[in-house]
C-alpha cells in the first residue's frame, strides 16, 4: 500500500553536504526508526519507530523547491529509510523537483527496497558480515537472509552502489573480514569501503576501544583491498 508523503516520519534534516552522496551537493533526509539494534549505531536517536519526529515532509519540501539549481541531489537516510512506505512517494515526489536521489540503506526491507530503487541513483548499502554471523551484529533475527537479499536487488539493477562495512574488531574479526571479502566478491561487489568503528560516538560507547595497528591496515591493503576494483579503507 502507498502512503502519502506527508507521512515520512522525519527525525533529522542536514541542508547541505558533500559528504553523503559522491561528488554532489546534497541535503540529507534522516527517517526515523531502524528495526535493528546494532552496537555500533551512530543514531541511536533516530531508532525508535514511535519517537517524536522535528520535521515535517511539507515543510522540507518547500525548502528543497527553493534549492533547485543550488543543489545536485538528496539523500534519504536513517534511520532505515525502507521502514516507511511513505519513502517511496518521497523519491518520486523528488524526483518530479528534479534532484538526484541518493539512499543510505542497512536493506532490512528488501521488497521495498527493490520497489524505491529504479528511483535512485546511487545507493550506499551497509552490509555489516556474513549472512551467518548477521543476526548477532543486528540483535535481531532473519537480518542477514534480507541484508544479503537486498545486496542482490542493487547489484541486480545495475545502479550506482557503493557497498559499506563497518568494522569493530569486536563484532568482526579478521577472518570473518576476509570471509565477508570473499562472499562479496563471489557475488560480483566491485565497490567496497571499509571504515573503522569509532568507539567515542553513539551507542558504540558500550564496546571496547576499537584499536587498529599497522599490521591490521597492511592486512586490509594487501590482502583484501586488491580483489576489488574499487576499494577504501576509511580511517
Ligand atoms: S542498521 Fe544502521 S541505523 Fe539501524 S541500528 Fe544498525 S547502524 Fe543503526
Amino acid at each position: 500500500m502507498h502512503k502519502s508523503a506527508d507521512q515520512l516520519r522525519i527525525g533529522g534534516y542536514t541542508p547541505l553536504t558533500t559528504i553523503d552522496y559522491p561528488g554532489e551537493l546534497a541535503a540529507v533526509i534522516f527517517c526515523q526508526g531502524c528495526p535493528w539494534r546494532c552496537a555500533y549505531c551512530q543514531n541511536e536517536h533516530l531508532l525508535d519507530a514511535g519517537a517524536a519526529t522535528p520535521y515535517q515532509w511539507p515543510d522540507i519540501r518547500r525548502h528543497l523547491e527553493q534549492r533547485r539549481g543550488l543543489l545536485d541531489a538528496v539523500v534519504l537516510s536513517g534511520g532505515e529509510p525502507t521502514a516507511q512506505a511513505a519513502c517511496l512517494q518521497v523519491a518520486a515526489e523528488l524526483k518530479v523537483l528534479g534532484f538526484k536521489i541518493g539512499l543510505h540503506t542497512g536493506g532490512a526491507y528488501p521488497d521495498r527496497l527493490r520497489q524505491l530503487l529504479p528511483l535512485c541513483d546511487w545507493v550506499g548499502l551497509d552490509l555489516k558480515t556474513v549472512p551467518e554471523h548477521y543476526d548477532l551484529l543486528t540483535v535481531t533475527p532473519g537480518s542477514g537472509a534480507r541484508a544479503w537479499q537486498s545486496l542482490q536487488h542493487v547489484l541486480s539493477l545495475g545502479i550506482r552502489y557503493e557497498v559499506r562495512t563497518t568494522v569493530h574488531w569486536h563484532l568482526l574479526s579478521a577472518q570473518r573480514l576476509l570471509n565477508l571479502a570473499e562472499q562479496l566478491r563471489y557475488r560480483g561487489v566491485q565497490h567496497w569501503a571499509v571504515q573503522l568503528c569509532h568507539t567515542d560516538q553513539g551507542y558504540s560507547r558500550r564496546l571496547p576501544s576499537n584499536v587498529w595497528t599497522d599490521s591490521d591496515r597492511q592486512f586490509v591493503l594487501q590482502q583484501i583491498a586488491p580483489q576489488f576494483a574499487h576499494f577504501e579503507l576509511r580511517e
